[in-house]
């Protein structure tokens, strides 16, 4: 009888969205560059005084706030007779999507043998958006903002989007650029966790930090065997 260790086969790779697959500069745009722009032609204002307006606005709300996330809160708020949609399809042309290409190879590769998921803070209007080149590559793309009105990834959360998928976290991976809500919080879960060092600086030699999306096949592999 073979008595060697049990393998565990991993069923689910859940990948953070912002900093992770598509560089934050698309959500920059819309709240540092489009918003003001629309302010300033609304008000008469300068573009720039406009930015200081609204970027004091942003900080009363501030993030634990879930209206901070929410365009069509700032949309009325500001007074702009637009619909945020329109506007955010509007500048979120592919010039100003960036995804990451080591985000496009790992999850192209990878999409055949795991189920596939994004869990994010990112309200759904952008993620629509920024996925929308890659999201048949998903099973499942989860906000936690739209989709469980909470605004930070809490254990929660996690929970809540592998009860939706149906997979324990023993059999679940969640990679993503934020030590604590992509690393820790989902580790203390039972989840296999690796962290994404974006910055091109020394990668730490820590379990499960990453300097390179391409590396995660192998690490998964790794932990199967
Ligand atoms: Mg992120």
């Amino acid at each position: 009888m073979n008595a060697g260790p049990l393998t565990m086969k991993l069923k689910l790779v859940s990948f953070d969205a912002d900093g992770t697959i598509v560089d934050n500069d698309y959500v920059n745009s819309f709240w540092f560059r489009e918003l003001p722009r629309l302010y300033a032609e609304k008000t008469g204002i300068e573009f720039t005084e406009a930015r200081e307006v609204l970027t004091s606005h942003y900080d009363e709300i501030g993030d634990e706030d879930i209206r901070w996330y929410k365009p069509e809160y700032w949309f009325e708020r500001f007074g702009l007779e637009k619909n945020p949609e329109e506007v955010i399809e509007r500048i979120q042309v592919p010039e100003n999507v960036r995804l990451y290409e080591d985000a496009l190879e790992v999850t192209e590769s990878l999409r055949g043998e795991y189920r596939l998921i994004v869990t994010s803070n990112a309200p759904r209007i952008f993620l629509d958006y920024a996925l929308n080149q890659i999201e048949k590559r998903f099973y499942g793309i989860y906000s936690c903002v739209s989709d469980f009105g909470e605004v930070k990834k809490g254990p929660n959360v996690y929970r809540k989007v592998l009860s939706r998928v149906g997979i324990s976290p023993e059999r679940s991976v969640h990679v993503g650029d934020h030590w604590k809500f992509d690393y820790q919080i989902p580790r203390k879960l039972g989840m296999r966790t690796f962290y994404i060092e974006r910055n091109g600086g020394v990668v730490p030699k820590e379990d499960g930090v990453l300097g390179d999306l391409r590396d995660l096949e192998g690490r998964i592999k790794e932990m199967e065997n």
